[in-house]
């Protein structure tokens, strides 16, 4: 695996792939999990040669937010990204990603509207312009990119096709606790107790999925049966539940086409979210 920190090392060697490989790329902001790297698998399947950046990217998180402690393990990191056949690991400098004076930022207006984007003013704007940067650098021919951050997906994937950029989005399914907890990174902020009432998440979206199979097909019912579950557990402080159209984000009361119930929810000091996507064609 070869390791650059510059964004002109990482241009030189991406010129070098370039000229055999067709490139997949995973951005990340570390703290490894298997998540992360089922994206890699996935890449590797479908490129010869896949990038990984790791970059906790300051202009995505709010002034109250979790910057500061944010895990940044990079040595166990490096090895994790190795072992799983990485072929380019760039962590980029804040120099690279924001020069001196930066001003310019790339921002989409629809899909980042609502949910977590009115939750955490000025967060994908920050992710949008940083995998926009990244982008520049690392030319992929693929971007692999996790379901579990449903709506981020659903962003990159607009601002790919505003802006017409070259490459191929692709989104990959939610890996899991055995228990059915979502993995990420913040994980690692739960305490026990709490590590025990975080996957009655997953557990209200999967009784919203058996009746979604059974042929319930109303915003209302489907969002009452996530409501009424997690009502019953008190530590979960709901930010919001929201069933939306998949291709807009628009509210819709009857799901005729691909949709996202997504949850967000304070547990303690930690915030979660989730989400499943309802596809009446596949049910
Ligand atoms: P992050 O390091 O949190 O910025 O995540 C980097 C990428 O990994 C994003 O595309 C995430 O959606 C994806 N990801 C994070 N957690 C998971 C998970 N549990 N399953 C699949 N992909 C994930």
């Amino acid at each position: 695996m070869i390791v650059v920190t510059t964004a002109d090392e990482c241009r030189t060697e991406i010129a070098q792939a370039r000229k055999r490989y067709a490139i997949g790329f995973v951005p990340t902001m570390g703290a490894l999990h298997d998540g992360h790297l089922s994206l890699v698998r996935r890449s590797k399947t479908e490129n010869p040669f896949t990038v990984m950046s790791i970059y906790v990217n300051p202009t995505q998180f709010g002034p109250n937010e979790d910057f500061d402690k944010y895990p940044r393990p990079l040595e166990r990191d490096r090895a994790l990204a190795e072992e799983t056949g990485v072929d380019l690991l760039w962590t980029p400098t804040n120099h690279d990603i924001y020069p001196e004076g930066f001003s310019t930022f790339i921002e989409e207006t629809l899909i980042s509207r609502d949910l977590c984007g009115k939750f955490r003013p000025g967060h994908f704007r920050g992710v949008t312009t940083v995998v926009y940067h990244l982008l520049r650098t690392v030319t992929p021919d693929r971007l692999y990119l996790g379901q579990k951050d449903g709506q981020q997906l659903r962003v990159l994937e607009k601002m790919v096709d505003d802006l017409g950029l070259a490459l191929k989005v692709v989104g990959c399914p939610t890996v899991r606790e055995p228990d059915g907890l979502a993995l990420s990174s913040r994980n690692a902020y739960l305490s026990a107790d709490e590590r025990k009432i975080a996957p009655s998440i997953y557990r209200a979206l999967q009784e919203v999925e058996t009746a979604f199979k059974s042929g319930e097909r109303s915003r209302l019912e489907l969002v009452k049966i996530l409501q009424s579950d997690l009502g019953r557990r008190p530590e979960l402080r709901i930010q919001y539940i929201e069933l939306r159209r998949w291709r807009d984000f628009e509210t819709i009361e009857t799901v005729t086409e691909k949709s996202i119930l997504a949850v967000a929810a304070y547990l303690g000091k930690t915030r979660l979210i989730d989400n499943l996507l309802l596809e009446p064609t596949k049910s």
